[in-house]
């Protein structure tokens, strides 16, 4: 069973390990440089990534994370974690870094003041079975994608319709939107199918 470390500096870390271990893995928490090292892959979770950002750096957490995602650690981010993941950002904060890793554009706060929050029923590739019940808070959606990058998922309905919301590349999987607080463990069920076969193809 793969080890997943939830980054848990802030935001919503309890859901994630709840949701990781439904989904198959064994979870534990990550606060300090050697529990990087320590672990087979790793989720970032939603919550402010401005201060994510800050906290990173000031628990030495920057480096050592980049570094696995070099080395090829599967890395799974949620809203602002998908945020974090991300090479370029829009409408970051001033100073606001990165870890980056993924081949995209993010634009955090994309879909703007009015819908702060918002529910939808997503298909997701990938996810098999009814759709997704997605819950979008203060999400920012993906705007441009690499070439070795897979969509997942797009808005289905309304003015942000067609709008990147989940995506893959390699061992890296995002979302916009925060499976872990639905109950259903499907997409966190998929990351550790991931992991399962990135360890595979490794050992
Ligand atoms: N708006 C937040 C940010 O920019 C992300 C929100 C979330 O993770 N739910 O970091």
């Amino acid at each position: 069973t793969p080890t997943v470390g939830v980054l848990a500096v802030q935001g919503d870390v309890r859901e994630h390990v709840a949701a990781l271990e439904r989904g198959g893995g064994r979870a534990v928490t990550v606060r300090r440089p050697a529990e990087v090292e320590a672990v087979d892959a790793m989720v970032l979770p939603g919550g402010e990534s401005t201060t994510i950002d800050k906290l990173l750096r000031a628990f030495d957490l920057h480096q050592p994370i980049r570094d696995r995602i070099a080395a090829g650690m599967p890395v799974y981010g949620s809203c602002a974690g998908m945020i974090l993941l991300a090479d370029r950002l829009a409408d970051g904060a001033a100073g606001q870094q990165t870890l980056g890793g993924m081949d995209v554009l993010v634009r955090r706060n994309a879909f703007g003041r009015q819908v702060d929050s918002f529910e939808e029923d997503l298909h997701i590739r990938e996810v098999g079975g009814e759709p997704v019940r997605a819950v979008f808070i203060r999400a920012p959606w993906v705007e441009e994608v690499g070439e070795s990058v897979e969509v997942l998922a797009r808005v289905e309905h309304g003015p942000a319709a067609g709008r990147i919301v989940a995506a893959r590349q390699r061992d890296l999987l995002v979302t916009a939107f925060h499976p872990e607080v639905t109950g259903d463990h499907r997409v966190h069920q998929l990351f550790v199918d991931i992991v399962r076969q990135s360890l595979r193809e490794r050992s």
